[in-house]
């Protein structure tokens, strides 16, 4: 049963490196996000995980002890399906704030995952907790994980260092839950207060369908041959509208052309040849959560996330392509992360900065600044409505830091 459901709503779960995103993940989903041989090495999530979980209930069961991802209740009985969420688990590691920002773009909530065992906060804890007021996601809940490790007053204490931290912020208001994500403590608690806190959101079906892709594969063996290959695989958000299967598709950008010594990008066209939701191949796929979509392309141009930032939907309904935009600029009064947190600098001519829009990171320059409004030439084009929400990086020390929040404007 739990996967023929389609996941409606996509969860972030963000925090500080070691902090226990990915166990939770783990606890809530039963499965691993950390799927990649190196990123099991390394320990982190490289990349954006997937995972998605099925909220369950036990009937005749007080809250909270009637919250449960199994199937079956303590009794025998079996639960029922409250709702499928899709989980984005998103890397604490602090050179990848990036990938942290595009993730953000497709979440509609956050679950913010602090360690009970260090002081508050960590500076990704505040970092991430910046990148979701900027981008706007104020449906949070508050994991104050691994209490398994603190005595009574540490716990106590540590949870009003989170009360205080988040005063004044986008999570002011956010529920916080004691939790030991690794022994499974309280986690009914904690699905409570998603289902309190993180609502599905309302979508439009009837809208045109639109895909932020966040990851693509090549989910092909070395070595398949030619009439063997399964094309290249999408990995993304649908935000609005339906897909089925042997429907059209159009990717933007698209793809890097070179011709006569120029490069510029052309949208690539295809058909949906399969949907994957909720752990099961399905003809349909309705907006909410995230979703695999297989495609007719050839495997080499979705291979390593090669379409990861792209836009994909109907041919001829996509927003325009940008190769340089626009932009009004409302800065942090800080850099947050980095102790002292230093003011943050008007934007400059000349200067680069990284920019996400959707789930697109691209370096561009600054060509002309002046007040609040900023042009841009970008280094790869980005496909986004105008109006677009635009998170801001620039280069501080060795790396890229959020300084502020651009509008697409034209
Ligand atoms: P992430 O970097 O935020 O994804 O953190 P991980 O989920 O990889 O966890 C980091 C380390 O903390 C791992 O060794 C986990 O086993 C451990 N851990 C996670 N949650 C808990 C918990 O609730 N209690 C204890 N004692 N350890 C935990
Ligand atoms: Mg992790």
């Amino acid at each position: 049963m739990a996967g023929n459901r389609q996941p409606e709503v996509n969860i972030g779960l963000v925090g500080h490196v070691d902090h226990g995103k990915t166990t939770l993940v783990q606890a809530l989903s039963g499965s691993w996000t950390d799927q990649h041989s190196e990123e099991m090495k390394r320990g982190i999530s490289i990349r954006l995980g997937y995972a998605d979980a099925t909220f369950r209930q036990c009937p005749d069961v007080d809250e909270p002890e009637c919250y449960t991802v199994e199937e079956e209740c303590p009794d025998g009985t079996p639960s029922e399906p409250l709702r499928t969420v899709s989980f984005v688990d998103a890397p604490g590691h602090e050179t990848l704030m990036a990938t942290m920002l595009s993730g953000a773009a497709i979440m509609d909530g956050a679950v913010l995952v602090v360690s009970a065992s260090e002081p508050v906060p960590q500076p990704q804890t505040e970092e991430h907790l910046m990148a979701l007021d900027i981008i706007g996601i104020d449906n949070i809940v508050i994991a104050q994980n691994k209490v398994d490790l603190v005595d009574g007053e540490t716990a106590r204490n540590n949870y009003e260092q989170i009360q205080e931290f988040v005063e004044g912020t986008v999570a002011e208001d956010a529920p916080v839950v004691p939790i030991s994500a690794g022994q499974d403590v309280n986690i009914d608690l904690l699905i409570q207060a998603i289902e309190e806190h993180i609502p599905t959101p309302d979508r439009d079906p009837d809208a045109n369908p639109r895909l932020h892709v966040a990851r693509s594969f090549d989910i092909n063996k070395p070595g398949t041959t030619w009439e063997n290959l399964t094309g290249g695989v999408l990995g993304g958000s649908l935000v609005e509208g339906e897909l089925e299967v042997d429907d059209d598709l159009e990717i933007r950008p698209g793809r890097e052309v070179e011709e006569g010594g120029q490069s510029e990008y052309v949208p690539i066209q295809t058909t949906i040849r399969s949907l994957q939701a909720g752990g099961s191949n399905v003809d349909s796929a309705t907006p909410g959560g995230l979703l695999g979509v297989g495609t007719g392309l050839d495997p080499s141009l979705t291979k390593g996330d090669a379409l990861a930032g792209r836009v994909a939907g109907p041919p001829g309904s996509l927003p325009p392509t940008w190769e340089q935009f626009t932009m009004d600029v409302d800065l942090l009064e800080r850099v947050v992360g980095v102790d002292g947190g230093e003011t943050v600098d008007e934007i400059s001519t000349g200067e680069p900065l990284m920019m996400t829009v959707g789930t697109a990171t691209t370096v561009g320059a600054v060509t002309s600044a002046r007040g609040n409004e900023c042009e841009v030439k970008l280094k790869r084009p980005v496909c986004a409505e105008p109006g677009a929400k635009i998170a801001i990086n620039r280069r501080i020390g060795a790396r890229w830091r959020l300084i502020g929040l651009g509008t697409l404007t034209d």
